[in-house]
């Protein structure tokens, strides 16, 4: 096992929400860090986590939460998967579903990743490698820069900004 030891990962691990939010958009990283959870009545969340909860019934070991940071969808015998409704956050998806790769290699266990998209009868392969343990030390670092902020990052349009939980919040 070839764990990077360059970062201090116990003071950078973070939940698997945040990374997953690093990846949509850096100032709903930051509300949802201070504690404006308005996700949390999202009709849409609801709907990811009960697709999460019935698509796969007869899987043994479902919604895994380790050290109260990780909450893994599904554990199998060689692969842990997230279930998501549909792949237009793929990058985000991806880098949360790299970031529990990661996790667990750190604890000494190493496993391939899958998204389902069991509406769209998809499923991508998620693979932690030199190059993507890289990439998820850099976002953890990158989320503790910005939770370190003072103030929330400036405002920035994305194309999904109507559908988001904080609308109102930043452009009411
Ligand atoms: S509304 Fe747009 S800018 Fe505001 S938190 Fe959501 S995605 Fe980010």
């Amino acid at each position: 096992m070839n764990v990077a030891a360059d970062i201090d990962f116990q003071s950078l691990k973070t939940t698997g929400i945040k990374v997953n939010y690093l990846y949509i958009c850096e100032r709903k990283l930051w509300l949802f860090d201070r504690g404006i959870q308005m996700e949390s009545k999202s009709d849409k969340v609801l709907m990811g986590k009960l697709t999460g909860e019935h698509s796969y019934p007869r899987e043994d070991k479902r919604e895994v939460l380790i050290d109260n940071l990780i909450n893994i969808d599904i554990v199998g015998e060689d692969e842990i998967r997230e279930v998501k409704l549909s792949n237009r956050m793929l990058h985000a998806d991806r880098i949360q579903l790299l970031y529990y790769l990661y996790y667990l290699k750190r604890l000494g266990i190493e496993k391939r990743g899958v998204i389902n998209y069991p509406k769209m009868k998809k499923r991508e392969e998620v693979l932690l490698t030199a190059d993507t343990e890289k990439e998820v030390e850099s976002a953890l670092i990158r989320v503790h820069d910005i939770l370190s902020m003072e103030k929330p990052p400036e405002l920035q349009k994305k194309p999904y900004c109507t559908k988001c939980a904080y609308y109102e919040f930043c452009w009411g």
